[in-house]
């Protein structure tokens, strides 16, 4: 990190709460384009941007959203380490004016570190129209430093809020910290860590004090200061930490009275109404699975005109690649690798998966936008802390349904080590965007055809929520065996304050949902694709005698494939699918046609056929389907897991409970299916 040159380049800090509308304040200042969502937890990492004002050039490093800087969570840690490491000139605090009071306890905390701070009360445009009336000087008044009022989204405050940072930055604006007090125990105690505290200015002493002896962590190497802590910490009565928070809380009331009014509660109530249906014990997690019953629908019967015409235009391409290959005499072998390697499997990758992630994603970046995704996380809360962790797991699974490297990532929002290792270790149980085409086309192919065709997909989308029960179910199951075993958890509640809903910019929502999750994942997939799809190839044409090396593979499978109800080019496809999982089922079928080229299908009746005449029953279509949903994670997966827990171990781990879990139910589904269907 650079140290700010005092003259010509600041560096300010973005903090604050989740959801806060952070993301967009960064975005306005910046003129850059981070995602914004409504979900705790989607600044994973620091995004680092820039503008100028007053030809300075001000560096803006935005931070983890945070509810405290306890150093509990890795987000915490990540914001309070950026707080302490980097050699910052402001910090603006972004709140929420809808629920300030909420918001207050992390300004407080930062207040407590720094006093060369701008609080920033976004969401003013909200606020006002909840009749919510804050008095933004008093509030200044009572924090000791600038209180600016913005509304990002429509690019209000937002000069006045420049203004203001480039005041505290440059020292032109003297801000003071106001320490408030704390009961005698707490204060002797500390007093006893300030006199310790032999390096820091006077004026700096007591607040440092109340930070350290609030941190999950102590932090310091100094003996001195160590001693002092075990001193003080005898003096208060229990948990001086706790202490401290019930405190703080209570001067957030405080503060919040000083300067709050509300003329009625009618938005907060509509709130509450829409809460107590989407919410209740009842009906919550019914229309929650409605809801994603009815996203899955609209993805697959909107999916199936857009797959085959993309697989028709890259099927006409193909065929003048060919002619042009011809035409520029390239040699035979580096023709055929090319297009029916390299060119098939990437239009395969893309016909097949494109148009359901173009559906699916923007779908779900309007419930998230809406603010339903943290009622989800609400409504799983019980469920999973009956298996021993809680209902931020529950997001982290919907997460993994995108993708489950994004899944992984965000189990940083996950406090308290064990919890976070189950996350990760289960979040691949949820079918993932690249397993979900696989999944729709067994399901439409061998379960649906008893039905009349009108009804097929709708169908179609209730098998698949169906699907996605067992995933949640199996989640739970293994979360519950994990947390009671190598990773003890007691499955705590988690605290979370349910965010006021929000009317969604439907159109932005789906250009960002587009540009920044579609183009990611399916950029990331064609990449895989490219050499997946040349090594693919090389096996299925290189011959050793009389076979090729992938029909050697699949003979040496066959064996033990077929004690899993599959058989040997299935399960040569899952493992040569390890680099995406996309690429499974156009691999199997390449083995099955033995022509060295991947096929395309566009028609699902044609590959039902090809399917049939190699043997596949409705067992080989349910152990297949059991086997998509547990196995091993893909490559990109296995090693965000290895990034994530710092760990071989853990990413093994990963790999070996699915795939265990997989050959386990499907050689029970196998037995089942001798004994009861024959
Ligand atoms: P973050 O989690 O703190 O980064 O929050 P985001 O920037 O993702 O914003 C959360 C939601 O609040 C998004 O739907 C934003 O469009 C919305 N939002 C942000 N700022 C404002 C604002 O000033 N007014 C209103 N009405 N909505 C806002």
């Amino acid at each position: 990190m650079t140290v700010s040159n005092a003259k010509n380049e600041y560096t300010v800090l973005l903090a604050g709460n989740p959801n806060v509308g952070k993301s967009t304040v960064f975005n306005a200042l910046t003129g850059m384009k981070q995602h914004t969502g409504n979900w705790a937890g989607k600044t994973v990492s620091t995004a680092e941007g820039s503008y100028k004002f007053n030809s300075k050039i001000f560096r803006l490093l935005d931070l983890p959203g945070t509810y405290s800087l306890n150093a509990s969570s890795p987000d915490e840690m990540a914001a309070l380490n950026a707080i302490e490491t980097v050699k910052y000139d402001c910090i603006a605090v972004v709140t929420d004016a809808t629920c300030i009071e909420r918001n207050l306890n992390l300004v407080l905390q930062i207040l407590q570190i720094t006093n060369k701070a701008v609080v920033c009360v976004n969401l003013a445009d909200e606020a006002e129209k909840q009749h919510i009336n804050i008095d933004y000087d008093e509030l200044s008044l009572q924090l000791g430093v600038p209180v600016v009022a913005t509304a990002a989204r429509k690019k209000q405050g937002l000069k006045r809020l420049i203004d203001e940072i480039y005041n505290v930055a440059s020292g032109k604006t003297k801000t003071y910290s106001i320490t408030r007090k704390f009961d005698d125990k707490t204060e002797k105690a500390i007093q006893i860590v300030s006199e310790a505290l032999t390096d820091i200015p006077e004026n700096d002493k007591r607040r440092t004090a109340i930070h350290i002896l609030e941190r999950k962590q102590d932090i310091t190497d100094n003996n001195t200061i160590n001693n002092a802590i075990e001193k003080a910490k005898k003096f208060a009565d229990g948990d001086i930490r706790d202490n401290i928070a019930a405190i703080r809380v209570r001067q957030c009331e405080e503060i919040y009275k000083i300067c709050v009014s509300r003329k009625n509660g009618e938005y907060r109530n509509r709130d509450r109404k829409a809460d107590k249906i989407l919410t209740s014990r009842i009906f919550g997690i019914p229309i929650m699975l409605m809801l994603f019953a009815v996203i899955f629908y609209i993805t697959i019967v909107g999916a199936n005109y857009p797959s085959e015409w993309l697989s028709s235009l890259f099927t006409f391409i193909g065929e003048k690649l060919t002619i042009l290959a011809d035409n520029l005499n390239t040699p035979f072998w580096l023709k055929n690798m090319l297009i029916d390697g390299v060119y098939t499997t990437l239009s395969n990758v893309v016909s097949v998966m494109l148009p359901p992630m173009a559906i699916f994603f923007p779908l779900f970046t309007i419930l998230e936008d809406l603010g339903y995704l943290p009622r989800v996380a609400f409504n799983l809360d019980s469920v999973f802390c009956r298996a021993g962790t809680n209902g931020k797991q529950g997001l982290t699974m919907l997460m993994g349904f995108g993708c489950n490297a994004c899944g992984v990532t965000g189990c940083r929002i996950i406090d308290g080590e064990s919890e976070r290792k189950i996350a990760v270790l289960t979040n691949n149980f949820s079918p993932c965007n690249g397993r979900f085409p696989t999944l729709i086309a067994i399901i439409s192919m061998f379960f649906v055809g008893v039905f009349p065709i009108a009804v097929q997909s709708a169908v179609s989308a209730l098998i698949l929520v169906g699907i996605i029960l067992v995933s949640i179910l199996v989640s739970l199951l293994i979360s519950f065996i994990l947390s009671k075993t190598i990773l003890k958890v007691g499955g705590k509640s988690f605290l979370m304050e349910l965010p006021p809903y929000r009317v969604p910019q439907i159109g932005k929502t789906i250009v960002r949902s587009l540009l920044d999750r579609t183009v990611f994942v399916l950029g990331r997939a064609v990449l895989v694709a490219v050499p997946a799809g040349a090594i693919i190839w090389i096996l299925a044409n290189i011959h050793i005698g009389s076979e090729t090396i992938i029909s050697y593979i699949t003979t040496f499978l066959d064996p033990f494939a077929k004690i899993m109800g599959l058989d040997g080019a299935i399960l040569t496809g899952f493992i040569l699918g390890f680099p995406a999982n996309e690429i499974v089922l156009p691999t199997t079928l390449m083995i099955y046609l033995s022509n060295g080229t991947m096929t395309d299908y566009g028609s699902l009746t044609q590959l039902h056929d090809i399917l049939i005449s190699n043997g596949w029953t409705i067992k080989t279509a349910v152990c297949t389907l059991i086997f998509t949903l547990m196995h091993f994670p893909c490559s990109t997966t296995c090693i965000t897991v290895k990034k994530e827990t710092g760990s071989i171990k853990w990413a093994i781990l990963s790999f070996i409970l699915p795939t265990l879990c997989g050959i386990v139910c499907c050689i029970a589904a196998n037995i089942l299916f001798d004994l009861f269907m024959q």
